[in-house]
């Protein structure tokens, strides 16, 4: 069974102003879709591993072969980001996390402010193209990571509960070189309550 692009959970000016219509636009039909496309064409050559989950995929991706293991990072990879990217926002976004997941970003960040702070200089900071995280480690704690490139917070051992795409594709043709102001804009798209959903799921 073939991976498959999921559709965008709300139409494409439903993040506006923040995210404009035709970066989503052109992000989820053409570069989520590529990924997605060469992730299939990758698995083709070893129709064993076509059959496995993408979260298994990556968080076994040293048990991948070889000749496709960097396939499946990166393209394995951006199909997983962005497709938690897409959830983890919406239309009727922003505020503050409240119940479990509000509390244990206080005892992790100290505030909900702090936290952010923290994520925004990881998105600022994270040179070239990459992802800013907010995950679940092993032994249960909140931890803010940056990676490069498409690298899933999966195959580090992380459960991945919110990404910030810093790719330049994400953000150019609105924010052109002010990767600042797209990471503030950021907030006002969030959906806790999904965030808060996948944090549930991850402490099991
Ligand atoms: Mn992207």
């Amino acid at each position: 069974m073939a991976h498959e692009l999921p559709p965008l959970p709300y139409d494409f000016n439903a993040l506006e102003p923040h995210i404009d219509a035709k970066t989503m636009e052109i992000h989820h039909d053409k570069h989520h879709a590529a990924y997605v496309a060469k992730l299939n064409d990758a698995l083709g050559k070893h129709p064993d591993w076509a059959s496995k989950s993408l979260d298994d995929l990556l968080t076994n991706l040293k048990s991948v072969p070889e000749d496709i293991r960097g396939a499946v990072n990166n393209h394995g990879g951006g199909h997983s980001n962005h497709s938690i990217f897409w959830e983890t926002m919406g239309p009727d976004g922003g505020g503050t996390p409240d119940g479990a997941l509000g509390d244990a970003i206080q005892s992790a960040f100290v505030s909900f402010d702090d936290f952010k702070a923290k994520f925004a200089a990881a998105a600022a900071g994270r040179f070239g193209s990459g992802w800013a995280w907010l995950c679940l480690d092993a032994g249960g704690q909140l931890v803010v990571k940056d990676f490069a490139n498409q690298d899933s917070p999966l195959a580090a051992g992380l459960k991945p509960l919110l990404g910030l795409d810093v790719w330049e594709h994400a953000y150019y043709l609105k924010y052109q070189n002010r990767r600042p102001d797209y990471v503030a804009a950021f907030w006002n798209v969030v959906n806790w309550k999904n965030v808060a959903s996948r944090y549930q799921a991850a402490k099991g």
